[in-house]
């Protein structure tokens, strides 16, 4: 098929950015919003020489999975892909493309895969559940200034302040930010010319405690934004709010946020709960977006690890610690151990306020921490046949990664199965990088357990999934 040519297609299948997948004569053509079990015509867009991209033109014939979209915007915004499948397909997507994965890139065979995976944990009411969301600011082709969502793949601004993704206090937060602006002649941030203020707001709501921040990330700094203080009493009206910053970003980036923050009103955090373990949150930590799934997606971690209180546990890439403190609650003791020191303060602050005594956090890539705190306590005293040296910190009973999409680093692989600790617990936001570790740690010692995939994004194609690994022959430590 060539560029611009349409054809008529039955949707057979799902690609991996949820784009429906047709055949025409052998030839492959990928279409965005067709949803598998439509008829389509269809016009090709991008020509290569077995596949190609095409335009969903028209539905012939909808799915029986199809439905009317919550979202007027679903189409263009970048932020939903699969708002126009049934929730049900969604999850049935979704925990099929981590088996998929686990079989292809993982060999791990169909039968096993039966046995060990368990089903999908969705949400009751897919909407609604993100406790973030930053809207960038800019002007229409009107002139006027403008809030919402960027357009799929691009920097256009549609502008809808009222994302079905995210809480219903969003919509009114931004009207005043908009309503603000327009009185008081404060401009948003243009891309191309580097000028202009109001690049984005960032909206943080706490769904166990009703908490709101707002942080407006501005070209500038606080005395750049005139009559501020009429913002914050505008503001201040809504209940729960609690947080009031700016964030000053000058730099010509994509990055949203700045590196620092200053408190305009209130505090400069707000508090949420996961679990009954309580987090602050400042503009700039990292803190998951869906709670009430963070919370099946940590219980499962939890469950897997299946804890006596008496396990020393590493938890790998910790970020603020929000697994570690989960698991310290039943371990002897935990190490969390993550790339940015930040992060690291928060997590001794968020142990601190919990009053969990028995985490310990480093600074460090997992890769190069893990192994070296094992060749000090571990290898070398086991050489030395000095026990007492061979302390808790190089022996471990559970190992948990939650590693970035990349994957585990090799290094971290080979040191953990040099540890040998009797259970791994992975859990991962990439199914592919998941399946080549698994690969890797299956061909060396351990056994694929419990598998378990967690939608903490409805609406996207993105899925989690928690894993558990066992040793083959766990070291019986023989105490003579
Ligand atoms: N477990 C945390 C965070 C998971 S996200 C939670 O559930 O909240 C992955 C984390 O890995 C990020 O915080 C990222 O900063 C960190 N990271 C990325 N590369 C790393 C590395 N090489 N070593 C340690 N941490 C890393």
């Amino acid at each position: 098929m060539q560029k611009n040519d349409t054809a008529v297609t039955a949707i057979t299948d799902i690609g991996v950015n949820g784009e429906g997948i047709g055949k025409v004569d052998g030839y492959t053509l990928f279409i965005k919003d067709a949803v598998i079990g439509d008829t389509v015509e269809a016009k090709v867009m991008k020509a290569k020489k077995n596949y190609g991209y095409a335009r969903l033109m028209k539905i012939i014939e909808p799915s029986p999975d199809r439905v009317e979209p919550v979202c007027p915007f679903a189409r263009k915004c970048g932020g939903c892909q699969i708002q126009e499948m049934s929730y049900e397909r969604q999850l049935a997507f979704k925990e099929q493309k981590v088996r998929g994965n686990l079989e292809r890139i993982g060999g791990f065979d169909g039968e096993l895969l039966d046995q060990v995976m368990e089903p999908i944990l969705g949400m009751e009411n897919p909407f609604g559940y993100r406790n973030k969301a930053q809207f960038p600011f800019g002007k229409d082709r009107n002139g006027n200034t403008v809030t919402g969502f960027y357009a799929g793949r691009t920097h256009d601004i549609i502008a809808n302040t009222d994302c079905a993704l995210g809480v219903p206090v969003n919509r009114k937060i931004l009207e005043i930010i908009l309503e603000y602006m327009e009185q008081y002649g404060v401009s948003p941030y243009d891309e191309k010319s580097g000028k202009g203020l109001i690049r984005h707001a960032l909206i943080r709501y706490g769904f166990q405690t009703g908490e709101i921040m707002v942080c407006l990330v501005v070209n500038g700094t606080a005395k750049d934004l005139s009559h501020a203080e009429k913002l914050t009493e505008k503001l201040c009206t809504l209940e729960g709010m609690t947080s009031i910053s700016i964030s000053p970003n000058t730099e010509r980036t994509n990055v949203i946020m700045g590196k620092t923050y200053e408190v305009l009103w209130g505090q400069g955090y707000i508090t949420d709960t996961i679990g009954g373990i309580r987090y602050q949150i400042s503009p700039l930590s990292f803190y998951q977006v869906n709670p009430a799934q963070t919370e099946k997606l940590y219980s499962t971690a939890l469950e897997y690890a299946e804890l006596t209180g008496k396990e020393t546990v590493w938890d790998l890439y910790c970020g603020i610690g929000t697994i570690t403190l989960f698991l310290a609650q039943k371990a002897k003791s935990v190490y969390g151990v993550e790339i940015v020191p930040q992060a690291i303060d928060d997590a001794r602050r968020n142990a601190h306020i919990n009053g969990i005594e028995n985490a310990e956090f480093f600074v460090g890539k997992a890769e190069e921490v893990l192994p070296k705190y094992y060749a000090a306590h571990g290898e070398n005293a086991a050489a030395a046949d000095d026990a007492d040296n061979a302390d808790d910190m190089a022996h471990a009973d559970v190992i948990v990664v939650d590693p970035p999409r990349k994957g585990c680093d090799e290094a971290l692989l080979d040191t953990i199965v040099k540890m040998k600790p009797e259970k791994v617990v992975y859990v991962s936001c990439d199914s592919a990088t998941l399946a080549r570790d698994l690969k890797m740690l299956c061909g060396n010692g351990y056994e694929l357990k419990r598998v378990r995939a967690v939608d903490q994004f409805p609406m996207t194609v993105h899925v989690e999934t928690v894993c558990l690994l066992s040793h083959k022959s766990p070291d019986s430590v023989i105490n003579c």
